[in-house]
């Protein structure tokens, strides 16, 4: 399956039924959001949702909520992107990933951390009408694209709210998001995000 095939057909409907549909757009960090802000932002009224409760620790899981909002605030658009923050709670991924933890990157572990973040992200768009929801996950080469559109799917239709498919590191996009990072200035993670890839990353460095 091309996601970004399918991207790029949605995009030319709805430019072609002279539409602006919500979207809500659930992000893990600024440099992930950077390019995808920059792609759609001509098709869609954005809004950020920052729920990330795999990050770890909370001081990290901060300076990358503060690194998106700083981002957000310096990056010309044609709209100012609101954003909301859910609590953070990494009870919610330590229950995610019950007796998976020793898994690696790529594993149902992380299968489970992407579910639990779009859900939030879908129940929040169908709570407060969004057109869409989507995520900013499948930019990153080392997060598995095809489960990512297989959970939206499945989100859409438990909870009838539309799923934009994307394959966001396509067409150049994990690369422009490392040119905008470096435009301005944008602090870069060096693991993914919770406790065990920082444990991985640790032991390489
Ligand atoms: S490696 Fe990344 S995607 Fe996988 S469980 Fe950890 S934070 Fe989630």
């Amino acid at each position: 399956m091309n996601y970004q095939i399918i991207l790029e057909e949605t995009l030319e409907k709805i430019m072609k039924d002279g539409l602006r549909p919500s979207l809500l757009l659930h992000a893990c960090c600024g440099p992930c959001s950077s390019y995808v802000l920059e792609y759609l932002s001509d098709y869609f009224d954005i809004t950020i949702l920052y729920y990330n409760p795999n990050i770890y620790p909370e001081d990290e899981y901060l300076r990358r909520k503060n690194e998106l909002k700083k981002f957000l605030s310096e990056f010309k658009l044609n709209q100012k992107i609101k954003i909301i923050e859910d609590n953070y709670n990494p009870i919610d991924y330590d229950q995610a990933v019950l007796g998976l933890e020793q898994l690696g990157e790529k594993s149902q572990r992380c299968y489970n951390c992407y579910a639990l973040r779009m859900k939030k992200t879908c129940e929040y768009a169908k709570k407060y009408n969004y057109d869409y929801f989507t995520t900013t996950l499948s930019i990153s080469p080392y997060k598995v694209s095809s489960w990512i559109n297989e959970i939206g799917a499945i989100l859409e239709k438990k909870y009838h709210v539309k799923y934009l498919y994307a394959d966001f590191k396509k067409k150049n996009g994990y690369k422009r998001s490392l040119e905008l990072s470096k435009e301005y200035h944008l602090y870069r993670q060096d693991y993914c995000g919770c406790k065990y890839s920082k444990e991985v990353q640790e032991k390489r460095a």
